[in-house]
């Protein structure tokens, strides 16, 4: 479901919290109530995914559509000995470019795990980064404490270890998925038949005890930066 957005028209409500309206004109069969959720599927901001790009080894052409298939290792042993495997379709994120991969579809902000750090570590060219990752991924305790601390988004894990050379494979197979963010609804149906109202605090901080970078929240800075008319990819929730 897709709405166009209307803005508000008495917001800020406070300096970072805006209140959203959602033209839901011609989503006729839609019903909700006060205090139903409303998914909110969100992008991924420009800077961040030009970055990511930027580090790509080898980025596909800009406008090239990329699918993703992964070895179905099962089917040699089905179709019997000297039989090649066959590729299956990776159905996690729809035929798309690159840079729509990396808006729309998966999760780059969120730091990564210790089996991706562990991945790094084998693309890693530079000895001393690849033993830190490797420590990061196996000693639970130094994951915690540097998650904490830099709470990093992939570039930021890109920039602290520079020698990792990025597939862009391993992005569109190893990156978790973008989550829709939740919102509870804050208008009445009746009230307002054709709008859904958010209140939404736009997030926004820095890591590193207040020392390190500035750090957006993905949905709510998305939120917060649309313009009037755009479309809302969301759903509700009872
Ligand atoms: C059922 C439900 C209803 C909700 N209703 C509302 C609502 O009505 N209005 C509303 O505004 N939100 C609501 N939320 C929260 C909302 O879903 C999002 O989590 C919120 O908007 C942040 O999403 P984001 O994508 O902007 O931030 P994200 O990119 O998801 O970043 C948020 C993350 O940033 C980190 N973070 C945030 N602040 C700091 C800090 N100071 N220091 C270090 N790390 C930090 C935390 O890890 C946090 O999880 C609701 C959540 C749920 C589950």
């Amino acid at each position: 479901m897709s709405f166009p957005l209307f803005r508000g028209l008495f917001r800020p409500l406070s300096r970072s919290t805006i209140l959203i309206k959602l033209n839901t004109e011609d989503q006729h069969e839609l019903r909700y109530s006060p205090g139903d959720h409303l998914g909110i599927f969100p992008c991924n901001r420009e800077e961040l995914v030009q970055a990511l790009l930027e580090r790509v080894e080898d980025p596909p052409p800009a406008n090239d559509t990329v699918q993703v298939e992964t070895m179905d290792k099962d089917s040699s042993r089905r179709l019997g000995a000297g039989r090649k495997a066959t590729w299956v379709s990776d159905t996690r994120i729809p035929p798309c470019t690159l840079r729509q991969a990396l808006t729309n579809y998966l999760d780059i902000t969120t730091p990564p795990t210790p089996q991706l750090l562990q991945l790094f570590s084998v693309l890693c060219e530079d000895l001393e980064e690849r033993l830190r990752l490797e420590t990061l991924s196996q000693d639970a305790r130094q994951y915690e404490e540097w998650k904490w601390f830099r709470c990093p988004t992939l570039v930021e894990v890109l920039e602290e270890f520079p020698s990792i050379s990025v597939p862009s494979s391993l992005l569109l197979t190893q990156l978790p998925l973008l989550q829709p963010r939740y919102y509870s609804i804050s208008s009445c149906q009746e009230a307002y038949p054709n709008q859904i109202h958010l209140t939404v605090a736009v997030v926004s901080y820095h890591t590193q005890e207040n020392k390190g970078p500035l750090h957006y929240g993905v949905c709510s800075t998305w939120l917060d930066q649309l313009t009037p008319g755009a479309p809302v990819p969301c759903f509700v929730r009872g």
